[in-house]
């Protein structure tokens, strides 16, 4: 399992925290037909993304990001000892993967400078925070937290009408020890970090590109889960706040990176995760190297 890339002047490490069966095709994606599915079952069962059930596989993971300057982690997972009645299998979780595949990547939580954040989902904040004493605090103790406004704003209207447990235990803490920075869209660091609005999956999801001057490497987040988005970037899976936006985006996005030399490093593709965009019919590929 390819585990690190080097880019440019970039060494990405993937930290993976779990990897397996998600969601059945057709129920995830409501506008895959069977027909489709059949179709393309061939190779999405090749490329390690569907099972013999027709079940979707995930990864689970965040990116370590060294720059010449910084070590930046984006997304932050799923977390331990954190009530998810939702999803059986992350319920107050207690492994020490996560923490084991840092460390085994030759990170320890002091060294990351930043934690970005493609959205606020449960998958994708669930260690910016860890449980000492009873409170939560922040996981990396050196890092600036990034969240994006338009995201950050959403989620605290949204909590303020019904509590949203990730929001509660795993952003406002954060916010709460001053370790966050709500940026908008002109946020950038250093020569090196840029933020990518790619609204749909939620109203503020964005993606960091990296790289000197060019994108050398994208982060897409959650604009796509699968493989077969690729190519059929119209279907949206069923928790895409607003899918008609998100299907719009998809498709810009593999337009903009597509022939180009960017890696674009997924949040839940299957391992490796990671590919240059290539077009394919009416859609596209990720080409894995
Ligand atoms: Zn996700």
């Amino acid at each position: 399992m390819s585990l690190k890339f080097n880019v440019g002047d970039l060494t990405i490490h993937r930290i993976v925290e779990e990897e397996g069966k998600f969601l059945p095709a057709l129920d995830m994606l409501p506008g895959l037909t069977p027909d489709v599915l059949a179709e393309n079952r061939a190779w999405m069962k090749a490329a390690g993304a569907l099972d013999d059930s027709d079940t979707l596989i995930l990864a689970f993971q965040s990116y370590v990001v060294k720059t010449p300057h910084h070590t930046i982690l984006i997304d932050s997972c799923i977390g331990n000892d954190k009530p998810r009645p939702g999803r059986p299998s992350w319920d107050m979780k207690a492994d020490d993967t996560y923490l084991r595949s840092l460390a085994a990547a030759g990170f320890s939580v002091g060294d990351i400078d930043f934690v970005m954040c493609t959205h606020l989902h449960v998958d994708h904040v669930g260690w910016n925070t860890r449980l000492e004493n009873g409170r939560w605090v922040p996981t990396f103790p050196n890092a600036r937290y990034v969240f994006d406004k338009t995201e950050f704003d959403y989620w605290t209207e949204t909590n303020a009408k019904t509590e949203v447990g990730p929001f509660v235990d795993s952003v406002l803490p954060v916010v709460e020890a001053k370790r966050a920075e709500i940026v908008r869209n002109d946020f950038a660091i250093g020569d090196h970090t840029r933020i990518l609005p790619t609204p749909g999956h939620t109203p503020g999801h964005v993606a960091f590109a990296f790289g000197r001057g060019k994108d050398d490497a994208v982060f897409s987040g959650d604009l796509m889960h699968s493989p077969i988005q690729t190519r059929y970037p119209e279907l949206s899976p069923k928790f895409d706040v607003d899918p008609a936006q998100a299907a719009k985006t998809r498709r810009d996005f593999l337009e903009h990176y597509c022939d180009t030399a960017t890696l674009c490093c997924t949040a839940h593709f299957p391992s490796p995760s990671s590919g240059r965009i290539k077009r394919k019919g009416n859609g596209f590929v990720c080409e894995t190297a």
